[in-house]
């Protein structure tokens, strides 16, 4: 029986939303107000979600659940990857970077395009478990839809009937989306610890 009650490492609320789904059975306890960020300078996905986690098992002493996304677009080399948050600048928002990558895929055939995300709990012993969900799909034209978020209004995944992830509800998107399966995959993992 693994640990039941996680920290969560992603004060984003959009993220918590669809963890707090992902996990069913498992309390999870928000970030604490006012821990800094923790600069995720990692060079793959995994480094950054450990990072991440580090620092609230730190901070809190509880066994902590992190994650962390890329997108990685086929014309790109599969950037921007670890960079994916930031892809327009240092201050960029979602719609910045939805603006940005459609301006340097413009004219481009070759729209192919994943989400990775690894998702893993850090134990204050120091054990970890991890599991990684990705989805295939291709960069929309324009932006279409109201639902989620980041880039959601511009990604169309294969699995789905040519809606982009923001025209869809939530349960549709967290059933065949990256988060959704890397969660899926982690909450099976858990009684390892
Ligand atoms: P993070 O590592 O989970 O914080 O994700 C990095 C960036 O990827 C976020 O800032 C979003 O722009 C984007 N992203 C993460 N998950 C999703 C998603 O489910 N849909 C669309 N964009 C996402």
């Amino acid at each position: 029986m693994g640990p039941r009650r996680l920290v969560l490492a992603t004060a984003n609320d959009d993220k918590v939303a669809e963890i707090r789904r992902l996990l069913p059975g498992i309390e999870l306890l928000p970030r604490p107000a006012g821990l800094p960020e923790a600069v995720e300078d990692g060079a793959t996905l995994f480094d950054n979600a450990l990072i991440k986690a580090r620092s609230l098992v730190e901070a809190t002493g509880q066994p902590a659940v992190a994650d962390d996304t890329g997108l990685e677009v086929d014309a790109l080399g599969g950037g921007p990857g670890v960079h994916t948050a930031r892809f327009a600048g240092p201050e960029a928002g979602y719609a910045d970077n939805v603006s940005h990558l459609l301006e340097v895929l413009r004219g481009s055939d070759d729209r192919r395009a994943r989400f990775r995300t690894v998702a893993l709990v850090l134990t204050p012993e120091g054990s970890t478990v991890w599991a990684e969900g990705s989805v295939e799909g291709r960069i929309a034209e324009e932006p279409r839809g109201e639902g989620g978020f980041g880039y959601d209004p511009v990604f169309i995944p294969l699995d789905g009937d040519g809606r982009t992830f923001a025209e869809m509800a939530d349960e549709e998107k967290n059933a065949i989306s990256h988060r959704g399966r890397a969660f899926t995959a982690l909450a099976a993992r858990l009684e390892e610890l």
